[in-house]
């Protein structure tokens, strides 16, 4: 089978450098096998990802010189590409589950939960306690007339160890119905969660190596339930370090001087490709290259796992 990787940006801004990391980091892993890459916009939520930043994304991306085969302005079997486009697939995928008796309406707000002092995941998230796990459909109608709100959907989670190797992080577990609770495959405004979302689209598009930052790891054993759950293909995964500040915090839209805007300004892609490839270990010097120069150096094993504080004067 061609492997096949893919660059799945939320375009809530401007590209940054850690946006920038994985796409490059992506498109090597799938070019050195000879493989295929795949562009795909996640929009879902679309109140932060209107459509110009999105054909922006695509536009930076481009600049960059990292190319696709399958994606905004190339086309293939799979468009459309962009995820607000595609819920239908995601409602099919619902209604298997639900098919499973594996769904269930929850009425809970977040205000709620937080009240109910609902234990909280490393990464901030509630692990759901199950508060509206064992409503009867009686007991479902009641609550959705006394409260007036439309239900969100969540998936049952087995009590099961889910146990994956990823191809850098190695080994990595969790015990969903302790570490996490049933999770959201549909937000009560009707917004198709990401976990759904992203395993419909990754199987559907033939994606067979998931490239992605390591504050994704964490997700990555939901997803493996649902490609069981669903019978679809898994692919391999492959997180990456993520980058720090020169004050060791996670770059973010705070870091104003990390978004394509500024730093296009100053340097031209091969300069941001090679400082990047230098960060991740395979650019020796710090010198300008594009990515497919850079195929011959890169290798997974050279890439630090820990998280990469970004040298002050670097950029
Ligand atoms: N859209 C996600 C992001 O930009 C990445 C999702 C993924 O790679 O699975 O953070």
């Amino acid at each position: 089978m061609t492997a096949t990787g893919r660059f799945a940006p939320s375009p809530s801004g401007r590209i940054h450098l850690g946006n920038i990391l994985c796409c490059l980091l992506a498109w090597l892993s799938a070019r050195k096998k000879g493989g295929r890459v795949i562009l795909r916009i996640e929009d879902l939520d679309t109140a932060r990802c209107p459509r110009q930043y999105g054909e922006q994304m695509c536009r930076d991306i481009r600049w960059l010189g990292l190319n696709w085969d399958e994606g905004p302005d190339v086309g293939g079997p799979h468009a459309p590409y962009t995820q607000s486009d595609r819920t239908a697939l995601y409602q099919a995928a619902l209604e298997r589950l639900e098919g499973q008796g594996l769904v269930y309406p929850c009425f809970c707000t977040r205000a709620e939960l937080h009240a109910a002092s609902a234990p909280h995941r490393e990464d901030g998230q509630v692990i759901y306690p199950g508060t509206c796990r064992h409503l009867t459909a009686e007991e479902a109608a009641e609550k959705a007339r006394r409260t007036g709100r439309s239900p969100a959907l969540r998936l049952r989670v087995p009590e099961e160890e889910i146990a994956f190797t990823d191809g850098h992080m190695g080994e990595y577990r969790e015990f969903l119905a302790r570490d996490c609770g049933d999770f959201l495959l549909r937000r009560s405004d009707g917004m198709f969660a990401y976990q759904l979302a992203v395993v419909v689209d990754d199987a559907a598009m033939g994606v067979t190596e998931v490239v992605r930052g390591a504050d994704l790891l964490s997700s990555t054993p939901r997803q493996l339930l649902l490609y069981r759950l669903l019978g679809l293909q898994e692919p391999a995964f492959y997180h990456l370090p993520l980058l720090l500040d020169s004050d060791g915090r996670r770059l973010s839209k705070r870091n104003a001087d990390a978004g394509l805007d500024t730093l296009g300004e100053r340097y031209t892609a091969p300069e941001i490709l090679g400082k990047l490839a230098f960060l991740a270990g395979f650019n020796p010097s710090a010198e300008a290259r594009t990515g497919e120069s850079l195929l011959a150096d890169f290798d997974w094993e050279k890439v630090p796992k820990t998280d990469i504080r970004i040298p002050e004067g670097l950029f």
